[in-house]
């Protein structure tokens, strides 16, 4: 009903995006910035842009975010926002204390041209920045990039605020999770540990973001990398990053300012991608694989060749976070499904490179664009029909038009729960979405069977 009038005849814009496949910069800054324990994210902007990032956030997880904005009015928009921030660090450390202040800006302070790190300098000076806390920052300019940059500069600004190197190597490894929900950095943490690996994950969400109901309300919840966890990133033995665009430029900017080498990896997400996270961590630590996550692989192999018919040659439509695309299309793959439109609002070529390689041998034509858009996409499906869409919540128009299943997966997920608790990474994670993908096919199946053909048995 409401994309109805989608065309299917495409033509080329270069200066028009129509429901976008992403969202802004600072939304991504702020969720990393969840991630560090007692750390309240800033926004260094106006009051509307702060509002959308809270409650966008606070819609997908079904948590309130807690965070604080300059507030900007006519005056800081004419004149720069430096009275607002160096007045907003003192009364957040006044009335809230907090560990660490993490700022990020808006198109509005990017476009003044607010010197962030002059003005923490001059907090500092002034003294109000309490001994023992910090400020830390990332430039967040929403006319570039998406959520996924946002999340990267923050992480990255991690790295640049707070790791040292001690002058030896410690036995511990970091890890950067990426762009994932807070069960899904919780499930690394849980595979890294089974494996013996000691490490240090940041930033992490879990038990910020899916916490319990516990009757209290707590400013700053119990999860979150510390700030003396972070310092002692810089004398880990090595860094493994997790997704390129998400993790890559801060595990770069650690191997740069601490000579602590990495490791970039694909999301694990499908058996390929968790098979090398796996090996990848076995070789670094110099570990043997315990025969509690072999079972774990086993299982998830054994669903896969148990309902492979179910999968096999279902044509899928894709739109979300290129790390997560990459990884979901390769595990589409390993199933013998066929991806045959895939598009990020995420800008980068290499993007579509590596789509391309991973589709390489299918019967169809193959539909990839980063930094493009849901109607796109659209109309792509409305030329080549597909059997499955996967994607956030904003796909349910398409799917609902079109009359084809979706799976909700990727940010934001609005009108569902379960995506912050039950982990997509890892082996079971695979297990997860195999169970969602099969369920949505088998439920349409059901829908359409004939009468003599509605089967008790799949
Ligand atoms: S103005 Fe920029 S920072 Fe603010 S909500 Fe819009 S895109 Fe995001």
């Amino acid at each position: 009903m409401l994309l109805r009038h989608t065309p299917n005849e495409i033509k080329e814009r270069s200066a028009l995006t129509i429901n976008p496949a992403k969202t802004c910069q600072p939304i991504g800054a702020m969720y990393a910035a969840l991630g560090i324990h007692k750390c309240l994210p800033h926004s260094h902007g106006s009051q509307g842009c702060y509002a959308y990032h809270r409650s966008t956030l606070t819609r997908h997880y079904k948590e309130p975010v807690m965070a604080a904005t300059s507030a900007f009015t006519e005056g800081a928009s004419v004149f720069g926002g430096q009275a607002n921030l160096l007045q907003s660090i003192n009364n957040i450390f006044s009335v809230y204390e907090p560990d660490v202040i993490a700022v990020h800006t808006t198109c509005l302070s990017e476009t003044i041209g607010d010197d962030i790190p002059q003005i923490i300098a001059k907090a500092r000076d002034e003294g109000k920045i309490p001994a023992g806390k910090y400020v830390i920052h990332a430039n967040t300019p929403s006319y570039v990039g998406t959520h996924v940059t946002g999340f990267a500069n923050m992480v990255k600004g991690m790295v640049d605020y707070f790791a040292e190197a001690n002058g030896h190597k410690e036995q511990w490894i970091n890890i950067i999770p990426g762009y994932v929900e807070p069960c899904d950095m919780e499930e690394i943490k849980r595979l890294t540990k089974e494996l013996g690996v000691p490490s240090i994950m940041f930033p992490d969400t879990s038990e910020v973001l899916n916490g319990p109901q516990t009757g209290k309300f707590h400013m700053f919840p119990a999860g979150g990398v510390t700030t003396a966890d972070l310092m002692r990133t810089g004398a880990a033995v090595g860094t493994v990053a997790l997704g390129r665009l998400a993790s890559g430029p801060a595990a770069r900017a650690l191997d740069t300012k601490c000579k602590v080498p990495c490791e970039i990896l694909d999301l694990p997400i499908g058996l390929k991608a968790t098979d090398i996270f796996i090996d990848t961590l076995r070789q670094i630590a110099g570990v043997t694989v315990p025969d509690a996550i072999n079972l774990e692989r086993g299982r998830l192999l054994d669903v896969i060749t148990d309902m492979h018919q179910y999968f096999y040659g279902r044509k899928v439509a894709l739109a979300g976070d290129p790390d997560q695309l990459i990884s979901l299309t390769q595990f589409l793959v390993d199933l013998d499904m066929w991806p045959i439109h895939i598009v990020t609002g995420t800008p980068g070529k290499k993007f579509e490179t590596r789509i391309k390689e991973i589709t390489r041998e299918s019967p169809y034509p193959v539909n990839v664009r980063a930094g493009g858009d849901m109607f796109l996409l659209h109309q792509w499906i409305r030329n080549e029909r597909v059997d499955l869409m996967l994607g956030n919540t904003y796909m349910k128009y398409i799917a609902r038009d079109e009359d084809i299943p979706l799976v909700r997966y990727g940010f934001p997920i609005l009108d569902r729960i379960g995506h912050s608790y039950f982990p997509t990474v890892g082996y079971r994670g695979g297990l997860r979405l195999l169970e969602k993908i099969l369920d949505a096919l088998l439920d349409r199946k059901d829908r359409d069977a004939p009468e003599e053909s509605f089967e008790l048995v799949m």
